[in-house]
């Protein structure tokens, strides 16, 4: 039985047995390893708290969030697995990383310098993992620009009193492009991650857990591990997990979307030749057009660069066009032809097998099917099957 969601009109089912098996493919790619499974910006737009049960329950060994109000989100829910912070964490926050057992990246020698003394003030030592920039440019150790300097930095956070390293990572730049060149660079970024790691253990300093491979690192490139301890090894997957391919140059068609957005029908009606509809009149029917209003916009997450017959809505299994604007709250479809469509129908705005997928709808609006889950707005409930 469904927890339908009677006080709004649009919602987005998300299917906990589809999470669960992607979660299972993607452990079969690792070839066993323990995954950490990425549910950061609400678990992509899913829910992290429900995600991350279902995770947890599926075997995931870590989870990753982007913020520390993302991991208190997952402690206060119950979540007892070990959390990795992937950014930036205040350090006047100490005392909650240390109190709720969460583990800090830390990507900085002042960085590393003021989390320590903020723990020791706060009378612990905090766990961190260290990030390495073997390339990726966003956050730490610059290996790429001074290999030996960055390498003795990561070695002098292990001095520190207030941290405790537990782990070392680093994050691909273009693993999910399979030119030459990307993969080029994906493997100088591994190779410097392996000299740092062999620089570190020959210094005595040997983190217990290494962790590389998003999405497509993990399928592209599965054999990441080898120079490795790969009894220390992880994987960091995310979009995979729900349902899509990390981009357009890599398929691998083994994944279940996990998220439908659904709305209703509030008004069905006939437009005639001439009548305009929507804001800006770009819909004027030319012919007699039979158009259902559905109860869902951009507001909720619904691209307005869906507008104009871009968007393809599914409504009683068939596919229908968007008619003129898609606004903040409702939006058109053209139903003709359609027996039987009234008010209280369900419409599917994405992920039916008539409708746009998340990803049709990322390539229609020239971004990535991250921005589209990630983009489905707070008001709209998610409901769990
Ligand atoms: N690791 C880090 C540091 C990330 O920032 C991300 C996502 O942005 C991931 C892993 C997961 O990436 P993907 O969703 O492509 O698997």
């Amino acid at each position: 039985m469904l927890d339908y969601p009677f006080e709004q009109h649009v919602w987005a089912e998300i299917d906990l047995d589809a999470l669960r098996q992607n979660f299972a493919a993607a452990k079969a790619r690792a070839g066993g390893l323990p995954l950490c499974a990425v549910v950061k910006a609400d678990a992509y737009g899913h829910g992290a708290v429900q995600c991350a049960r279902a995770l947890a329950g599926a075997g995931a060994a870590w989870l990753a969030v982007s913020c520390l109000a993302e991991a208190l989100q997952l402690r206060r829910a119950g979540l007892d697995l070990p959390i990795l912070i992937l950014g930036h964490t205040d350090p006047k926050y100490a005392a909650a990383l240390l109190q709720y057992k969460i583990t800090q990246t830390c990507f900085s020698t002042p960085y590393a310098r003021a989390l320590s003394a903020a723990a020791v003030a706060a009378g612990g030592r905090i766990p961190v993992h260290l990030k390495a920039d073997t390339g990726m440019g966003r956050i730490g150790f610059a290996l790429r620009t001074d290999f030996e300097g960055a390498v003795a930095e990561m070695l002098a956070v292990w001095d520190l009193p207030g941290l405790e390293v537990k782990g070392l990572f680093q994050h691909f730049a273009v693993a999910d492009a399979d030119s030459e060149e990307d993969r080029a660079y994906t493997l100088e970024q591994h190779q410097l991650f392996l000299r740092a790691f062999e620089a570190l253990k020959a210094a005595g300093r040997e983190p217990e857990l290494i962790h590389c491979g998003n999405s497509a690192g993990l399928m592209l490139h599965p054999d990441w591990p080898q120079g490795l301890p790969r009894e220390r090894c992880m994987a960091r997957p995310g979009i995979i997990l729900y349902g899509f391919d990390p981009s357009d140059e890599v398929r691998f068609n083994q994944f279940r979307p996990v998220m439908k957005l659904k709305t209703v029908v509030s008004m069905v009606k006939e437009i005639q030749p001439g009548q305009s509809a929507s804001y800006g009149r770009h819909f004027r029917a030319e012919k007699p057009t039979l158009a259902a209003t559905l109860c869902a916009g951009y507001a909720d997450g619904y691209p307005r660069l869906l507008s104009d017959g871009v968007g393809v809505v599914e409504i009683h299994g068939q596919p229908c066009r968007v008619l003129g604007r898609v606004c903040m709250d409702q939006m058109l479809v053209d139903v003709t032809g359609i027996p039987g469509v009234q008010e209280g129908d369900e419409a599917i705005l994405w992920g039916g097998p008539a409708s746009d997928s998340a990803e049709t709808i990322a390539q229609k609006t020239g971004t990535i099917s991250y921005e589209v889950l990630c983009g489905v707005a707070r008001r709209v409930p998610r409901v769990y099957l």
